[in-house]
């Protein structure tokens, strides 16, 4: 049965033979089967963060990805700089928050990346190393803008702070080779980039980070990665895991490394220009700061006098295609397209075209085309 066109920055359309996985019989989840299973995940996604260090695999969500490693990795009272650029980077300054984490706002206006030389000047300030974290969003899904990681990277050189990353839209869309930029924690998730079911959270780790597990003091329990890190040296989970979830990241992990990280990173580039392209040739105008631009999620303005919702109402219900609005301040005010998963350049085509024809059915003008 075919679906609907799902062109939301995740969960996005899996291949078939990655839902079909999910059909396999259940196996136990302390035997050799699953063990196996597990291994090689670890395995392939350590590749795909360009990372030594250790890839651990959490039932839940990206979102528990990234408390697991704030409560993993700090203590109550710790300073952490968050350095927020949408909706996203301040929920995981929600999540430091919520445990007791003091936090420090370094906060950059939406549609914009966060300015290296900024952050490099609050580091150089911080002489007594009191700063005991540093919070980044690699890509930022409200907005759609991507931070320049190589240069962030930089700009953290020489402070002893922990470099604590969500890359949950980011990770495999583009290079960002987590232990050659120096980054701690890296927290990806199955449900964007590497178009797999949503359900597992990844926290990959330096061995900086790995140390630090056995000091941080947060209380936790279910999202321990210290237990995560002990477990999985045995294929094991703390918990039991989404073994189905598991079984179909298996073979979408395979499929991303049979087409090739650099492979990967030109698809998702072209798909994102395709859109940026057709959406202007629409008349519509692209939100955020084009020296920052998302391989992963485009986000373009709604034209004024029309309505939001009706328009992803009628794109979904005449012509089975799915975007996503704005998030928080940007709520009405934005449509966002994702890149990701498994849709083709004539799908965006469509899209396109079909977003074409509901503006123009609830009286869409568009401007002329600049020349
Ligand atoms: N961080 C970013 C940048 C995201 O795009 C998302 C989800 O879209 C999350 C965190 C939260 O992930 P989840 O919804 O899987 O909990």
């Amino acid at each position: 049965m075919p679906g609907d066109l799902l062109f939301i920055p995740g969960p996005v359309t899996c291949a078939p033979e990655v839902l079909s996985a999910m059909a396999q019989p259940m196996v136990n989840h302390r035997g050799e089967q699953f063990a196996g299973a597990l291994r090689r995940v670890r395995e392939k996604l350590a590749r795909i963060y360009q990372t030594q260090g250790e890839v651990l695999v959490l039932g839940g969500s990206g979102t528990g990805g990234l408390e697991a490693a704030v409560v993993s990795l700090f203590s109550p009272g710790d300073l952490l700089l968050s350095c927020p650029i949408g909706n996203f980077g301040k929920r995981l300054a929600s999540i430091a928050r919520a445990h007791g984490a003091q936090l420090e706002l370094l906060e950059t206006e939406p549609g914009h990346g966060l300015d290296p030389q900024r952050l490099a000047a609050r580091l150089r300030e911080d002489r007594e190393h009191r700063i005991a974290g540093i919070l980044l969003t690699h890509n930022e899904t409200s907005t759609g803008v991507q931070n320049d990681m190589a240069a962030l990277s930089r700009a953290m050189e020489g402070h002893p702070a922990l470099r604590v990353i969500d890359s949950v839209s980011g990770l495999g869309g583009s290079h960002m080779p987590m232990d050659e930029l120096g980054f701690d924690a890296v927290v990806g998730a199955p449900q964007k980039v590497l178009a797999a079911p949503p359900g597992l959270a990844f926290v990959a780790l330096s061995a900086r980070a790995c140390d630090a597990l056995a000091r941080a003091k947060t209380p936790r329990f279910y999202f321990d990665l210290a237990k995560a890190r002990e477990l999985g040296a045995d294929g094991q989970t703390p918990w039991t895991p989404p073994v189905s979830q598991v079984f179909a990241l298996d073979v979408a992990l395979d499929r991303y490394l049979a087409e090739g990280a650099e492979r990967v990173y030109a698809r998702h580039a072209a798909h994102a220009a395709a859109i940026r392209e057709g959406v202007q040739r629409l008349g519509l105008r692209l939100f955020g700061d084009a020296r920052y631009p998302s391989p992963t999620v485009v986000t373009m303005l709604v034209p004024a006098g029309i309505d939001p919702a009706a328009v992803l109402r009628a794109l979904r219900e005449r012509h089975g295609v799915v975007l996503s609005g704005g998030q928080g301040e940007l709520k009405g005010k934005v449509f966002r397209m994702g890149t990701m998963g498994a849709i083709t350049l004539a799908d965006i085509q469509r899209a396109i075209a079909a977003l074409g024809e509901v503006l123009q059915a609830l009286g869409y003008q568009p401007l002329p085309l600049a020349r």
